[in-house]
């Protein structure tokens, strides 16, 4: 038995063919190519430019398929292997060298080095020190912490011999390695090479230089895709060496922990990435911001607007409920019942969740002074319906309880009055005498103003005694309404129940119906929670406007960073890392793009409360969580159809590329 079949070859390569559509027809970059290659042989593949070297070493490399043929590693057919299979023998058995050594610009060599361990789950500590280990053992520990662009070439490319090695590197693949190089650093490469050679590793490398062919233990010749000669070198056999001697490999973790360090290293690379671009990225940010800004502030101001009109809502009456005859309102019999009487609410007076409460009637009526006159309204009320409605004198006074009980001819007008009637009278007309229909009432109190809200009209508005109205001017004994203001602190719903059960226990049946101010309070909130929602609508367009440009950019940056996602890929990347990487990235520069949004929103807020301290605008927590899981979201949404190109590119293509 020869050497040769004492153990089966590395890698077999049967009748390989490799075509490339071209216009009409095809182009055969590898026209049937059997070779095989044996564990610990430095083979050297020659040829003119156009011959098929780099095809034929980038399906040994399993970054290409063959169009045909059979190619098998250690045994393992490799067509029957899956995308993320071929990533695994990339990153754990193979180590490419490159002639342009396709180093990423952000990274430190040692950054470098280390990213085929990084996503082998290679633990950090190990991959520092081995990454540290490999660029002293190649001459670099100074320059570990260099960028690629403060190395010369032969420097960088002895990083690129550094990151082929740091998983185990058994197989490396090396295109033209000297071909970017001066004598000198090519022939140290030489020597990396020879070096990793007597330790066992299995080396091809591509070449046109035949001086650099004849170090190796064997020439294969290349021309129009076929092998035109395969034949060992002159000179002595050097040993090889049992692979056995190779420095192990550290162990790479699989599980959770090692997906956790490759989505940590996903944020710091993204973050290197927004950091390289700065002035992209904020542009790209900027529709976010602008977007999630005018979101926040438009809830913002919703909000405001919102407790601004409800305040003014109680400024009416706070927590106010009205009785009135009839079993619903708008009974059409209403009018007939009349079991509301006053006693109900002597009744109702004394019960614990009242503050006070008032019997109101109302009739329309003239009202005259001198040569004037107008229609108006004439209320009956008691002593503490101004109390009940929360109502503020101008001028004067309110008629008191012994006013109601005597039945005084006293009365109160609205502004409206007291401008048609006393227009320039110092005291509002308080004193005077005004005749209701036919009857002389003395003016005791003004009311003051209504700011906006339900109150102010141009109706005229009077106020009596109830017991006066009733009596005196329209004989009736029922009421309009029951007006009963809640004590604080006291829920309007208990006292709702708590009043109904009363007056249907006095009244012996529910004749009656109750309004109170929480029914209009929450039609208000309902209205202008609808306003709310429409605004937020045209608020969200102008998120998604900036999420599309998030995915714009994007999209125009993979194009522009395919080489490094070519490299990525080449060292054993999976899809799924790829992927990953760029959704942290748009989710990265979404949810810091959603913060600066939410900061701007906020500053606005503080400097219009400064100015405008009567509408006061505030942020509160669920929002701000709400916008910034809204970017976030947007980043995933926008980020993934960018994420998904770059992690479907072509790996021979991407390389091409750069
Ligand atoms: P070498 O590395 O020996 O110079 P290549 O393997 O790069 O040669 O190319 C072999 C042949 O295949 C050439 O004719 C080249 O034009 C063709 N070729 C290589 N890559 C592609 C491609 N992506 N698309 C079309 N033709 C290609
Ligand atoms: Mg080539």
């Amino acid at each position: 038995m020869t050497e040769r079949d004492a153990a089966p070859p590395l890698i077999e390569i049967r009748n390989l063919v490799r075509e490339y559509p071209s216009g009409e027809g095809k182009v055969l970059a590898l026209a049937g190519v059997d070779l095989d290659i044996r564990r610990g042989e430095m083979l050297a593949i020659v040829g003119a430019s156009g011959s098929g070297k780099s095809t034929l070493m980038n399906i040994l490399g399993c970054l290409d398929r063959p169009s045909s043929g059979s190619y098998r590693v250690s045994g393992r057919e490799t067509s029957d292997l899956t995308p993320d299979e071929l990533a695994a023998l990339r990153r754990e058995h193979f180590g490419f060298i490159f002639q342009r050594y396709h180093l990423l610009g952000e990274l430190t060599a040692a950054g470098n080095v280390e990213i085929p361990a990084i996503y082998a789950g290679v633990p950090v500590a190990d991959r520092r020190k081995r990454a540290a280990d490999l660029l002293g053992r190649l001459g670099l520990a100074e320059r570990a912490g260099h960028r690629p662009n403060q190395l010369s070439g032969g420097q960088q490319q002895r990083v690129s011999i550094a990151r082929a090695l740091i998983n185990g590197g058994e197989l490396i693949l090396a295109d033209e390695p000297t071909g970017a190089l001066d004598r000198a650093s090519g022939e140290e490469v030489l020597r990396i090479l020879d070096e990793l050679r007597s330790e066992g590793r299995t080396i091809v490398i591509v070449t046109h230089d035949h001086a650099v062919a004849a170090r190796a233990d064997r020439i294969v010749e290349m021309s129009d895709g076929r092998i035109v000669s395969d034949g060992l070198t002159p000179g002595p056999r050097r040993a090889i060496s049992p692979a056995a001697t190779m420095p192990r490999p550290p162990v790479p973790r699989s599980g959770l922990s090692s997906w956790v360090d490759r989505l940590g290293e996903s944020f710091r690379m993204a973050l290197l990435a927004m950091a390289v671009h700065k002035m992209r990225t904020f542009l790209t940010m900027l529709g976010i911001i602008i977007g999630i800004a005018s979101v926040a502030d438009v809830v913002a101001i919703g909000n405001a607007s919102q407790r601004k009109v409800l305040s003014d809502i109680s400024s009416l009456g706070t927590n106010t409920i009205e009785v009135f005859p009839g079993k619903e309102a708008g009974d059409s019999r209403a009018a007939k019942i009349t079991t509301l009487v006053a006693a109900d609410a002597k009744a109702l007076e004394g019960q614990f969740y009242v503050d006070g409460v008032t019997p109101t009637v109302s009739t329309s009526g003239t009202i005259r002074f001198g040569r004037l006159e107008a229609n108006a309204l004439v209320n009956g009320v008691g002593q503490d319906y101004f109390l009940v409605k929360g109502t503020k004198l101008a001028q004067g006074r309110l008629f008191d309880a012994a006013a109601v009980a005597s039945r005084e001819r006293q009365a109160v007008i609205d502004d409206t009055a007291r401008a048609t009637f006393f227009p320039d009278d110092a005291n509002g007309g308080v004193g005077r005498i005004v005749w209701l229909n036919k009857l002389p009432c003395r003016v005791v109190g003004v009311i003051a103003k209504q700011q906006g809200g339900f109150g102010s009209s141009q109706n005229i508005s009077v106020y009596l005694p109830y017991t006066t109205v009733q009596t005196r001017l329209t004989g009736d004994r029922s009421l309009r309404s029951l007006v009963i203001r809640v004590r604080d602190g006291i829920l309007t719903a208990t006292a709702e129940r708590a009043v109904t059960k009363l007056l249907t226990q006095r009244h012996a049946t529910k004749d009656f119906s109750i309004l109170n101010t929480d029914d209009i309070r929450r039609t208000i909130e309902s209205t202008t929670g609808t306003l709310k929602l429409l605004v937020a609508a045209i608020a969200v367009i102008s998120l998604v406007v900036g999420g599309i440009g998030v995915m714009n950019i994007m999209l125009v940056s993979i194009s522009e960073r395919a080489g490094e996602i070519g490299v990525r890929m080449a060292v054993g990347a999976r899809t799924s890392d790829v992927l990953q990487q760029f959704l942290v990235e748009a989710v990265l520069i979404s949810a810091i793009g959603g913060l600066v949004g939410i900061l701007f929103a906020v500053g606005t807020g503080i400097v219009f409360n400064l100015f405008v301290p009567s509408f006061p605008i505030t942020y509160s927590a669920t929002a701000i969580l709400t916008a910034f899981t809204c970017s976030a979201g947007i980043g995933v949404a926008f980020g993934y159809l960018p994420a998904r190109r770059a992690a479907a590119l072509d790996p021979i293509v991407a390389l091409a590329r750069d």
